[in-house]
């Protein structure tokens, strides 16, 4: 059973075969969704592409977006239409903090500007692609939304620290973006992941004990993959899921509901 078949999916995120992102257009391919991708910078490009027609998108389908550009958002959405008029389906696996606040204690190398940023880029553009989408009208009725969080923005982590603020901020946005399209029959959800080795997770200080841990103490004891993720964006944004939206779903092998680990 493809479950996406006849939808169509923009996935901003991708930067290696790593990603998340990755593994979401793995499992949307599989279920027959065609791809449109961004890519943040001109040093992605190239390796984008070459992701992309491994799932049967193209060049003509990969975009340049840094997500911190009002005028590069503008401009995706733009020349996405020059290439499909509307679509079903907005991915949002991005986050960014400086590195210098992803380690020691939160309030050791806090500043405002690092703060502002991890807030704008991991949380705000989320809203930021689905207003200018929306505006446009690309969004077709049925549509669905998603974001990642992580554990962190419910609990403190160590070295998490400006990331689990801003993922505070990013779910209670999914819910307000969820509120804001309920209306025109279009649903927002995040997928709250486990650990995953990633380029962005190597820049979280100690990330390796963060697996080992988890791989501990999770109820499944092992940590998830990214197409565990990929699998259940693409249940949460297909019609299977149609009355779901505002809602965060853990894929974490059940470590969020782990009172105590059994031992560690
Ligand atoms: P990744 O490094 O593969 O992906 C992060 C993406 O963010 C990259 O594609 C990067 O280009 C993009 N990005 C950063 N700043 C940008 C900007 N200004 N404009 C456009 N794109 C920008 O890492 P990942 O782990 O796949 O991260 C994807 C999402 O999953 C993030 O939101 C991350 O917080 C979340 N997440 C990751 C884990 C994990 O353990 N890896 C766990 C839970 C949630």
């Amino acid at each position: 059973m493809s479950f996406l078949a006849n939808k169509r999916a923009l996935i901003v995120g991708l930067a290696s075969k790593l990603s998340i992102a990755a593994g979401v257009a793995e499992a949307f391919h599989e279920q027959g969704c065609a791809l449109a991708f961004t890519y943040q910078n001109d040093k992605l490009k190239s390796r984008v592409i070459t992701m992309a027609e491994q799932w049967g998108s193209n060049a003509s389908l990969c975009f340049p977006c840094d997500v911190s550009s009002d005028e590069q958002i503008q401009a995706l959405f733009a020349d996405l239409s020059g290439q499909w008029e509307q679509f079903d389906i907005l991915v949002h696996s991005v986050a960014y903090a400086p590195g210098e606040l992803l380690e020691g204690q939160y309030l050791d190398h806090l500043n405002r500007q690092g703060f502002a940023m991890a807030h704008d880029i991991s949380s705000y553009s989320f809203a930021a692609l689905a207003k200018a989408a929306h505006e446009r009208h690309m969004l077709k009725e049925q549509g669905a939304l998603v974001t990642m969080t992580y554990i962190g923005a419910e609990r403190t982590i160590p070295n998490y620290n400006v990331m689990g603020v801003a993922k505070a901020s990013l779910e209670a946005n999914m819910r307000y973006i969820a509120a804001s399209l309920g209306k025109n029959n279009i649903r927002a959800n995040a997928i709250s992941a486990g650990p995953i080795r990633t380029l962005a997770a190597s820049g979280i200080k100690d990330f390796r004990s963060m697996l080992g841990y988890n791989e501990k103490t999770t109820l499944l004891k092992r940590n998830i993959t990214a197409k565990e993720v990929g699998n259940t964006a693409a249940f949460l944004c297909s019609d299977l899921a149609s009355g779901i939206t505002g809602q965060v779903v853990h894929v974490d092998a059940g470590f969020q509901v782990a009172g105590m680990p059994d031992s560690i």
